[in-house]
């Protein structure tokens, strides 16, 4: 803990984990212990830190710093994306490259655990100069990656246009044409249905634990945060399931329109014009755009939080359980606070953490991985049910681990315990490395 004690967001991801694998290390306390496997498990394998160059619209150059986390490799290369936001440092990058490690095994794929990113921000910038700073970034970058040692992907700030000038330096630096990134445009690699992968897949996981529990998503009134890739296909799916989604918000404020989110007018206020969300508001009657933050204050009857780590604390968990919620899924990495979480599941609403409720992305990742050793590209059809096969089968993974262990209902639990029973096996079986 004091090794880490600037990195709170890194201690909280652990002490989540760890807490919930309390049951699992116990049924196994000497081995855990003579083989430090919870130490060696959060111990990143590698941690690389870079300077990244770049020269701005007015000739003048900025540095940023760039990382890349390669945290565990036990069941295959690592996997994870690249955040580009000014609040990324190194705890942040931990903490997300951690929870990587559980989510790539939930999937039942062969990846293994990683994460980057820059405190570049690439609000407001030209299309050059984040050409620049990708370039510069992929420079250093590049040594350490590959289509069998460690794939990137996209994540906050890092889409389609940054992993296309991304994938374009890779290939010219390294002179190879390989899936070493995901999220690639379809030209030239990208799987069908990527885009989508995580909003769908929260959805198909959410709608099987209220059908497992004995409910449905079709007439629900759902609050979504966020206005980015997850959340706009998360609405869209909640839309098509039948479900009524009443808000969505950036970092600047919150939209509540009262006739539904029109997922068409979103998107090209946010994938096209990357616009505020003012933008939507001055669109569309229904709608009322209010500053700050307040999405967890409307009554609905899911919750899905789909923009960022700790936007849902304690005083919102209150407020949703107050106004009637049943059930929240994250869309984001650890968007509810540890305190919100426990309230949230006293109070009887079923829980479904990120880990497992957000593998969608990743999983279609390696589905792209899968496309790309293969040199072939499946139908959106094909990947879509691949997709929703495996979101279904983590819900149950989840499910029964809870049972097993005695904790039934608790997806926190299930999910970590799940997750880390195969990648402490795969640790075992392959020696003190
Ligand atoms: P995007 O960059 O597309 O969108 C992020 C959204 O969240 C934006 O609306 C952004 O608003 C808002 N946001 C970001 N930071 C903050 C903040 N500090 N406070 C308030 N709002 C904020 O990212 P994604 O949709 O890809 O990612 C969202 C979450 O989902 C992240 O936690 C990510 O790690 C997680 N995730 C993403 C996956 C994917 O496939 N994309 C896969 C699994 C998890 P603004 O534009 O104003 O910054």
């Amino acid at each position: 803990k004091a090794k880490n004690a600037s990195q709170p967001e890194f201690l909280q991801a652990v002490e989540e984990v760890l807490e919930s694998l309390r049951p699992a290390v116990e049924a196994n306390e000497e081995k855990f212990k003579k083989e430090a496997l919870l130490e060696r498990i959060t111990e990143p394998e590698r941690q690389i830190i870079f300077r990244v160059p770049w020269v701005d619209d007015n000739g003048q150059v900025q540095v940023n710093t760039g990382y890349r986390v390669q945290f565990n490799s036990a069941i295959g290369p690592y996997k994870g994306g690249l955040r580009l936001h000014p609040s990324v440092n190194i705890g942040i990058i931990k903490f997300l490259g951690f929870e990587q490690i559980f989510k790539n095994s939930l999937t039942g794929l062969p990846i293994g655990g990683g994460k980057g990113g820059s405190d570049f921000d690439p609000k407001g910038k030209s299309d050059r100069e984040v050409m620049a700073f990708c370039q510069s970034f992929m420079t250093e970058l590049y040594r350490h990656i590959g289509a069998d040692t460690d794939v990137p992907a996209g994540d906050i700030g890092t889409g389609a246009r940054e992993i296309g000038f991304m994938y374009g330096q890779y290939k010219r630096l390294k002179g190879v044409y390989e899936g070493v990134l995901t999220g690639k445009g379809l030209s030239y690699g990208g799987s069908l249905a990527r885009t989508e992968a995580t909003g769908y897949g929260l959805l198909y996981l959410t709608e099987e634990m209220l059908k497992c529990n004995g409910n449905d998503i079709a007439g629900k009134t759902v609050a979504v945060s966020g206005a980015g890739n997850v959340a706009i296909y998360a609405t869209q799916k909640a839309q098509e399931l039948g479900a009524k989604v009443v808000t969505v918000s950036d970092s600047t404020g919150w939209i509540y329109d009262s006739e539904g989110i029109d997922v068409a007018l979103l998107k090209e206020v946010k994938e096209v014009k990357r616009a505020r969300l003012t933008e939507y508001a001055a669109n569309r009657p229904s709608a009322e755009y209010h500053e700050g933050k307040g999405v967890w204050t409307v009554k609905c009857d899911v919750a899905l939080p789909c923009a960022t780590q700790n936007e849902l604390n304690l005083e919102d968990a209150k407020a949703l359980v107050a106004n009637g919620v049943i059930a929240v899924a994250e869309g984001a990495n650890m968007p509810t606070t540890l305190d919100a979480t426990k309230y949230l599941q006293e109070n009887g609403v079923l829980f479904a953490p990120g880990k497992a409720a957000n593998a969608g992305g990743v999983a279609t990742s390696a589905l792209e991985m899968s496309q790309n050793s293969e040199r072939l590209s499946w139908t959106f059809e094909e990947v879509d049910a691949k997709l929703k096969n495996i979101m279904v089968n983590i819900f149950h993974n989840l499910d029964n681990a809870a049972k097993k262990y005695g904790f039934e209902g608790n997806y926190v639990v299930g999910a970590n315990i799940a997750g880390f029973e195969k990648v402490a096996d795969a640790m075992t079986a392959q020696g003190i490395v």
